[in-house]
Formats: C-alpha cells, structure tokens, sequence
C-alpha cells in the first residue's frame, strides 16, 4: 500500500465509473436492504441524479443482537435485481468468510467494516476476491494498524483496496464519532490508494452530514459513502444519520460546485 513500493495513486475502473484521484465518486443508499420496493426507489433515484453506486447492508453488524440483522442471502438477491435493472453498481458489507463467494458475485465492490477491520481471516479472504474491497477503518486503528489491514488484503492478490474514514472512538459525544479528515493528508502521502469518507456513521446525525461532505472534499477525499433513505425516520437502521432525497439532492448541487468531475 506503500508509495515506496508504487509512487502512482492507484486507479479502480468500474463500468460505472472510475475511482481515483481524478474523480469524485459518491456512492449513496439506505444502511441496509429493507425491501425491494424501497431498495429499487433508492437506486432510480440516485441514477436520476447521476450516482452510480448504491451502498446498502444485506448483513448488518448491530450492536444488539436484538437488532435487526439485516437480509442477508435475500438482501443479496435484492441488490442484484436492483444492477440488473438499473445498472447502479452495489456496495454492500461482508461479515464472515461464509458469506464470501455469496457477497462477491452479488455486488461490485466489497465493502469491510469497521469492526472486521482487523479480522484477519477475513481480510486473506477477501484477499482472494476479484472485486474492489472498501476497507473502513477500525474505530480504533492508527493509520499503521489500518494500512497493514490493506496489506493483509494486497498480500493475497487483490491490490484494489479503497481506505474510507468513518469516525473514531473519542471523549467526544456532541457526534456518534469523531470523524478524523486529519487523516487524509497523511495516508495520501503514506498511501497510493484511494481515500473516502462516511460523514453518515462519522456523525451520527443527518443535519451536520452535508458540511462533513463537503470538509472530506476540501480534504483531499476520492468520494464519499453517504445514508441516504427515503423515509429516513422509519428506516430499520441508522435512521438518524441518513439524508431524505431532498437533502441529498441539496448537497449533491453544492459537491457538484466544487468538483465538477462527479
Ligand atoms: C455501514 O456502513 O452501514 C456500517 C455498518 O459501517 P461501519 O462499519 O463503519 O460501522
Ligand atoms: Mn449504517
């Protein structure tokens, strides 16, 4: 993950987009697969809008085991009907090596969270896969810790790895995390990979969602991962941090002021 080892920031081509430095991409959506209905709408309405990656969990990582856990294998098969009629490409989270060849062929770019940011038998496995990992980093992981965390992924043979910052454990608790843009600068001179940002789990809370978006831009950010719902106040997961549509359109206009190559 080195810039000594490779000096050129490292580009991912998708068919529904390119991601590096020379791109903004946004990729948008509920935390997690609901229902197909709502799934679909999500997805129409972000290619009417021109972003082409939907995020949403089929397998949640709650706190509570008597949260809802998500979908899973029916979720998966939502999200693939939703690329098929939409051709939106899907960003959704692996939890257990299990569910890995299941997650692979369903979605477009794999996506690690924050709590198996260091589960290293997952990590060698996706190590493995042929599609883009989204490694988000531990909510308590130095930049070291999370760049060797990208390593155990490049070792196996996948090198597209994308970084997202999505907060860290501090005193703080005016926001559900302490989102830590301070990190940007330092892992793009450490680091050829690409760099986003979930100013939706860095804050825990919608309304301060748009200025975090637009701090991670300023920052040096390849994209954003951002929750986005139709009825954010009935959604079944992380309601409280995720935009209505009106709002993402909002704030959509103002990232497209200041990077026009989204
Ligand atoms: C998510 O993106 O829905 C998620 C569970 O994120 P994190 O792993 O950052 O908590
Ligand atoms: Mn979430």
């Amino acid at each position: 993950a080195s810039r000594e080892m490779k000096h050129d920031d490292t580009v991912i081509p998708l068919a529904q987009g390119t991601i590096g430095p020379k791109t903004f991409t946004l990729i948008a959506g509920p935390c997690s697969v609901e229902t197909e209905a709502l799934t679909l709408a999500t997805a129409e309405h972000l290619v009417s809008r021109g972003v082409k990656f939907l995020r949403a969990g089929a397998f949640k990582p709650r706190s509570s085991p008597y949260s809802f856990q998500g979908l899973g294998l029916e979720g998966l098969r939502i999200l693939q009907k939703c690329r098929e009629k939409t051709g939106i490409a899907i960003v959704t989270e692996l939890m257990d090596t299990e569910h890995a060849s299941a997650v692979e062929e369903a979605c477009d770019i794999i996506q690690i969270g924050t709590r198996n940011m260091q589960n290293f038998a997952l990590l060698k496995r996706v190590g493995k896969c042929r599609k883009p990992v989204l490694l988000k980093r531990g909510m308590s992981a130095t930049l070291e810790e999370w760049l060797m965390a990208a390593e155990y992924v490049m070792a196996g043979g996948n090198y597209q790895v994308i970084l997202c910052e999505r907060g860290v454990r501090t005193f703080s608790d005016h926001s559900r995390n302490t989102l830590d843009l301070s990190v940007i600068p330092p892992a793009k001179a450490l680091c050829h990979l690409p760099i986003f940002v979930d100013p939706s789990h860095g804050t825990g809370k919608r309304a301060y969602v748009p200025a975090m978006s637009l701090a991670a831009l300023a920052a040096g950010a390849d994209g954003l991962l951002l929750e986005a719902h139709p009825e954010p106040d009935h959604a079944m997961s992380d309601g409280a941090q995720s935009l209505d549509f009106a709002a993402l359109d909002a704030l959509l206009a103002r990232l497209k002021a200041l990077a026009p190559a989204f």
